[in-house]
């Protein structure tokens, strides 16, 4: 809840939501990711991770209005996804994820400039958490995106196409997901944007399997070694089970890691009475934690994604008040010049898995 807005506003706010998605009917669907705070999943149609969400986005070719209520790369995903004629709208423009800002497309470009020197074949593969030029450079250079649910698959795609996977901008992942495949660091190449391949040994470059961006994301990195050794000291015989945007010490200590529909489902089909210390989103976990009540959970620490939760209920209620006026607050557009490479990076990885 914003400062400025009361307890009795925001009730007020939330059932002018409800009055507004009744009158729109069939015409809108809103979708949340699981980082959202409870008063936006609370008001969505459906809520999932960035996968989930892709698949449904796909699917909702009847309906003119898709709300899109995450970080911008997610609500542009949904637009390649959607056809020309829909619209798909995002109440917080102001919503972005930093660590998609961490990889710009002329660094990236630059990048592929020096690896496509080396003699082996390099697939280009983009996290889902980039932005949208970065997927389009995937799609024309036989490339693919993919998500944490399904990173590993997405790897064996790669490699049964190339001998090597460029993969940007989350390092964790990107080493998480390699390590999962049997690949030692030692055969990593850490790619800094700042330093290219120019001052490196071609020899490295020669024996890397998977060059991995310097990027980060804030919420996941938060979580250290120590927290988890706290974590055990603390409860004997409890389960912990992180993201895998943290780094592979936290994942290395952890009992699994997994994607944020995978941790869900882990723990809600876990024995009654079991113990977990979750490490990934506040929001996300708070909520887990409430829907399972025979189960004790802790958040692996406090780590709130303050990007996503930049979209507010006054946000979303401006959006579909708009819509009911024929105004489209939050329209998101994709340039003509790379919907089409992006949507062929997206459509790859939605028929790999
Ligand atoms: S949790 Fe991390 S990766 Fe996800 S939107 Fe927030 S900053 Fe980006």
């Amino acid at each position: 809840m914003s400062a400025e807005e009361s307890a009795s506003e925001r009730k007020e706010i939330l059932e002018k939501i409800a009055q507004a998605k009744n009158k729109l009917g069939k015409d809108v669907i809103i979708l949340a990711h699981f980082y959202q705070e409870d008063d936006i999943v609370g008001g969505a149609d459906v809520v999932g991770d960035s996968l989930q969400l892709a698949r449904q986005a796909a699917k909702q070719k009847d309906v003119p209005y898709i709300v899109f209520c995450g970080v911008s790369f997610m609500a542009e995903m949904a637009r390649i996804i959607c056809s020309p004629g829909q619209e798909v709208l995002h109440p917080e423009p102001d919503a972005r994820c930093p660590l998609a800002d961490m990889a710009g497309i002329e660094q990236a470009e630059a990048a592929w400039v020096d690896l496509k020197e080396s003699d082996k074949k390099i697939i280009p593969v983009a996290y889902v958490n980039s932005n949208t030029d970065l997927k389009a450079l995937c799609g024309r250079n036989d490339g693919t995106v993919c998500t944490s649910a399904n990173a590993r698959q997405v790897f064996e795609y790669a490699f049964s196409k190339g001998d090597a996977v460029f993969f940007f901008p989350d390092e964790n992942l990107g080493r998480n997901t390699a390590h999962a495949l049997g690949i030692a660091d030692h055969e990593m190449f850490l790619w800094d944007p700042a330093a290219g391949i120019k001052n490196t040994s071609k020899d490295r470059v020669k024996k890397a399997k998977v060059f991995v961006w310097k990027g980060y994301c804030y919420v996941h990195t938060k979580f250290l070694p120590s927290d988890v050794l706290k974590v055990r000291n603390e409860t004997q015989g409890i389960n912990v089970i992180v993201h895998p945007e943290c780094t592979p010490e936290v994942v290395a200590l952890s009992d699994s890691a997994g994607s944020t529909s995978i941790i869900k489902h882990t723990v809600e089909t876990s024995e009654p009475g079991s113990s977990w210390a979750i490490g990934t989103e506040w929001n996300f976990v708070y909520r887990i934690k409430v829907h399972n009540p025979d189960k004790f959970i802790v958040p692996l620490k406090r780590s709130v994604c303050s990007d996503m939760t930049k979209i507010q209920p006054r946000h979303l209620l401006q959006v579909l008040e708009g819509l009911k006026e024929g105004k489209l607050h939050g329209r998101v557009s994709v340039a003509e010049e790379i919907i089409e490479d992006a949507r062929t990076a997206l459509k790859r990885m939605l028929e790999i898995t």
